[in-house]
């Protein structure tokens, strides 16, 4: 029953008109599918909404019909192995996924059907691959000729320098140890070249063609803005640009997520929470809320949005710094799946970095994890931070090259700059003096206060009247010297520490001070210092 179909049904195409109901291939998916059907390796990186699914799906098909049985697939997401199985199910092809969801007595129906090779695409977490069973039930295909691909899909996951990374993953390389002749094809949203580098080395994939499609989603126009009253700047957001559109606010923590939505309810927007602490069921009515109604704003944790294939989501705005660049491109990309014009709008702040360094600090992983996390956190800072293109900065990230785009904030109103050079030495020598007085460390506040000369309580009770920095920063508003020192945190010139989060100089702050390090700023766009200090720039 193997080999019974006709040769024209397992030509790539007709299998996708046929199965998939589509017209043509997209971009280079008619590329990979064929390298891959041929038996190549491939390497494919391509942007979320790519089309990444169909690129090993039809090879599996296609050399499911020539005789070549099961593709193993391995994904480390169980949602997303349910919703792939079930469309493909639908669509008469026989596929399964084995995690650890399933009942023992599943689980062995399923195998039977794997062992005989009658299953097109099996697929499985990667935890359960190097399993000793497992292997022994792929020995068996493989010597019968019946494995016909393997396809890694989220493959960034096999890096620590990949935003994700899964122990279980390491162990994929016994693929192509063991089974050398079976093609294999590793897929990501989602590598820059570090990343990219070490996939290629781990999964032993340096005779596999490298596919990359471009990651630029035109459509999509980008803006980070200061974050001078969030919940103010969104609803003006969201009410000037984007009334009656779907949407996503992305907020870091639970409690954000649920007084966020609460809030926007109360402001007469049609909003729902999501994130992992309601109940699957609320969940679950939320999202097909949002999937089938018009004009739902889903306020949510990153929780939400793997998987979800929204074409029509207008928005995407971030009330918090997102982790990384990857983070940020993901979420981002969850908007404009249509084509059609979409908003990635964030808010920024002083806060949102003193908090994204300590999450970092304070997490039990390694200190190599940690400097790997601090530098992909650096990238987005400096992106947030940026004054030219930020799409330009957002690719070249992803190691592609452009030019300016036209449409982003940046580029569609260049920010002023001013030389902070000179504001940033008071502000450090400031931080100095603090420590000279035994030792002592303060927060920004308080730093802020003495710069300006403001003779407050704290000030009084450490005499900090006296120090030959009192006063020496009264020319800048408060609002500039917030961003003075947000930026010299971004830039790691001065650490936070502690539950106070006081400043603390780091060895890098010397050069600036020895005035080794221009820095230019931009003007904030609305200056609202709570005093009259004047503007200087
Ligand atoms: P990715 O995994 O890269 O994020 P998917 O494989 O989920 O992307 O595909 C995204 C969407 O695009 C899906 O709805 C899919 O059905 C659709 N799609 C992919 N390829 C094609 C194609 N050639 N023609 C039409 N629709 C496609
Ligand atoms: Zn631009």
């Amino acid at each position: 029953v193997l080999a019974s179909a006709s040769p024209s049904s397992a030509v790539p195409s007709h299998i996708l008109h046929e199965v998939f109901g589509y017209a043509a291939f997209r971009g280079q998916q008619a590329d990979i599918v064929d390298h891959v059907t041929a038996g190549g390796d491939a390497l494919v990186l391509m942007p979320t909404g790519g089309g990444k699914s169909l690129c090993y799906q039809v090879p599996a098909i296609a050399r499911h019909r020539a005789g070549q049985g099961v593709a193993l697939v391995v994904s480390p997401l169980i949602a997303l192995m349910h919703d792939q199985v079930g469309a493909l199910e639908e669509a008469g092809v026989h596929a399964s996924f084995l995690n650890s969801s399933l009942t023992g007595e599943d689980a062995m129906r399923i195998e039977r059907e794997m062992m005989s090779g009658r299953l097109v695409m099996l697929y499985a977490a990667p935890e359960r691959i190097a399993t000793p069973r497992f292997l022994a039930q792929l020995d068996s295909l493989y010597e019968r000729g019946l494995l016909s691909l393997f396809a890694i899909d989220e493959a960034h996951c096999v890096s620590q320098w990949g935003h994700d990374f899964r122990e279980d993953y390491l162990s994929l390389d016994v693929l192509h140890e063991r089974y050398p002749n079976v093609p294999r094809i590793a897929l990501t949203a989602t590598a820059d070249e570090l990343t990219r580098a070490d996939m290629i080395e781990r999964l032993q994939l340096q005779d596999a063609r490298v596919f990359i499609s471009s990651f630029d989603r035109p459509n999509i126009r980008y803006a980070i803005v200061e974050k001078d009253n969030a919940r103010t700047q969104l609803l003006r957001f969201i009410g000037d640009e984007h009334e009656g559109d779907a949407g996503i606010v992305y907020c870091q923590s639970r409690k954000k997520v649920d007084e966020t939505a609460d809030w926007l309810v109360s402001e007469g927007l049609n909003a729902l929470p999501y994130h992992a602490g309601l109940d699957a069921s609320v969940r679950k009515r939320n999202q097909d809320r949002f999937l089938r109604e018009d004009g739902i704003v889903m306020v949510a944790t990153v929780a939400f949005g793997m998987g979800i294939d929204k074409p029509d989501v207008r928005f995407v705005a971030h009330l918090d710094l997102p982790k990384n660049i990857e983070g940020y491109y993901q979420e981002t990309g969850r908007g404009g799946r249509d084509g059609a014009p979409a908003d990635a709008w964030m808010t920024y702040g002083l806060a949102d970095v003193v908090n994204q360094r300590r999450m970092i600090d304070e997490s039990p992983a390694g200190e190599e994890f940690k400097r790997g996390q601090r530098a992909k956190l650096d990238a987005l800072l400096a992106l947030a931070e940026a004054h030219d293109c930020r799409r330009v900065r957002l690719l070249d990230y992803f190691g592609e090259a452009s030019s300016p785009c036209g449409n982003c904030d940046n580029c569609l109103s260049p920010p002023a700059t001013w030389d902070a050079t000179e504001a940033s030495r008071k502000a450090l020598s400031c931080i100095y003096r603090f420590h000279q007085n035994n030792g002592q460390r303060f927060g920004a506040g308080h730093l802020i206060d003495v710069l300006r000369g403001k003779v407050t309580d704290k000030v009084t009770q450490y005499r900090h009247e006296g120090l030959s920095t009192f006063g020496i920063g009264a020319d800048l508003s408060e609002t500039q010297w917030r961003a003075v020192l947000r930026q010299l945190i971004a830039l790691g010139h001065v650490r936070t520490e502690g539950e106070w989060n006081t400043l603390e100089l780091t060895a890098s702050a010397r050069d600036v001070l020895r005035g080794e390090v221009q820095l230019l700023l931009r003007v904030p766009s609305e200056t609202k210092g709570r005093s009259k200090g004047s503007r200087g720039a």
